[in-house]
């Protein structure tokens, strides 16, 4: 088994940082990544607006999220809970000893490698791991690190190193990031979850009103919101609902919206939903208390409602998206079917359904809430039947 440890500041991870893991993880074939974001100093004194721990930690792991098409990728926090000074070589001891027989690389950048030799426990640390170095520019790499190379070999002679250049190096650091972020700049260098990530918690003195987002903000907002593998799927609501939008002459940057936010609690647990209900002073029903899994519909309209400035029409378009309910406005038609038929949706009966709602919405309505009653048994909302009732007698 081939595992990378991939260690940085990450304050905040970069697609500088992907790109690079990218290139050593095709080219060295490994088979798991950890990316380890190392500790910061205690008695140092950061910058308002700067990170938590606990924050990089996420943002790394949600940086990491567009490796896992290549391979298991997790964050590790073990230099983040180290008091006093963290050393990598005691990283990698700890690697070790999880994994005895794995063959560990460590995959750093120009600037690290070149200073190798200085590192605490140099000897160690090349005992421990072999070392994946890649440029950080479109420098020769080989020109770059032939004499570094030669110089750890002499010292080290047991030292595995293997150079790389990296194919699509994004040439940037995560200094030059925090100094664009308060400037509204610094999307460009970002995973969109990461940037969402950093505007929702306000980091690097970003400062963004999250109730006055434009659509080119609140799109990476959302995401960071949601289980990565959700994204797809909110991703292709909101192209639904533009399509529904344009053929039924509803508002275009509404149904974004609505799309946008719909799911923007999905990832809570039960007692996280109860607890956005109290906070929000809704009260479910039996039927949504028994089944938490109707719940997100209800806080995440509150959500969108007090924390992102939502008007009334997006918001009652989320509330009623999973169950529908009688006297729908075009919006929460809209936002019913798009959540349905998005092209990632695949299930028996969708090709039939997509067609129908694109000849006459509220036949598509129909079929939708059939199907649905149809499908769930006990658990079935009033407001679905109501919602089906209304919509076959204005029929
Ligand atoms: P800072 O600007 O805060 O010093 P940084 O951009 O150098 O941060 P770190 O988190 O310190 O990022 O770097 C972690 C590792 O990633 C290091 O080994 C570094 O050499 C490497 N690295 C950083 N930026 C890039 C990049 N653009 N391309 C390739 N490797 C990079």
């Amino acid at each position: 088994m081939k595992i990378g440890i991939y260690g940085g500041t990450f304050n905040p991870p970069h697609l500088g940082h992907i790109a690079a893991a990218r290139a050593a993880v095709e080219t060295l074939g490994l088979q798991e990544l950890y990316l380890i974001p190392a500790g910061l100093p205690p008695h140092k004194t950061l910058p308002v607006g700067s990170p938590t721990p606990e924050q990089r930690l996420e943002m790394t792991r949600i940086a990491g999220e567009a490796l896992k098409t290549l391979l298991p990728v997790s964050a590790l926090d073990i230099e983040l809970r180290r008091d006093g000074k963290s050393y990598t070589v005691e990283t990698l001891e700890a690697l070790r000893e999880r994994f005895p027989d794995a063959e560990l690389w460590f995959l750093m950048g120009t600037d690290m490698f070149l200073s190798l030799h200085t590192w605490h426990r140099a000897d160690r640390i090349l005992s421990l791991a072999g070392i994946a170095a890649f440029g950080r520019s479109g420098e020769d790499v080989d020109a770059k690190f032939s004499a570094q190379c030669e110089n750890l070999y002499r010292k080290f002679p047991w030292a595995r190193i293997f150079t790389l250049s990296v194919p699509d190096v994004v040439d940037v650091s995560s200094t030059e990031v925090r100094e664009t972020l308060p400037c509204g700049g610094g999307a460009r260098w970002l995973s969109p979850a990461v940037y969402g990530y950093i505007l929702r918690k306000g980091l690097y003195a970003t400062d963004a009103d999250l109730k006055h987002l434009p659509l080119s903000r609140l799109r990476p907002v959302a995401l960071s919101c949601l289980h990565p593998r959700r994204v797809p799927h909110v991703l292709g609501t909101e192209q639904e609902a533009v399509r529904l939008s344009i053929r039924y002459g509803g508002d275009v940057e509404q149904a974004r919206r609505a799309a946008l936010l719909h799911d923007c609690t999905k990832r809570c647990t039960p007692g996280e939903q109860f607890a956005l209900c109290d906070r929000y002073g809704i009260e479910p029903d039996p039927v949504e208390r028994d089944n938490p899994k109707l719940l997100h519909a209800l806080t995440g309209a509150a959500v969108a409602r007090e924390v992102y400035g939502m008007s009334e029409d997006i918001v009652s378009a989320i509330r009623w998206h999973t169950t529908g309910r009688a006297g729908m406005s075009l919006l929460e038609k809209i936002m019913y079917l798009a959540d349905y038929i998005e092209p990632s949706r695949d299930f028996p009966g969708v090709e039939e359904l997509r067609r129908v709602c694109y000849e006459d919405i509220d036949r598509g309505l129909i079929m939708g809430l059939e199907m649905t009653v149809r499908e769930t048994g006990e658990s079935l909302h009033h407001a679905t039947l109501e919602a089906l009732k209304d919509v076959k007698g204005t029929k």
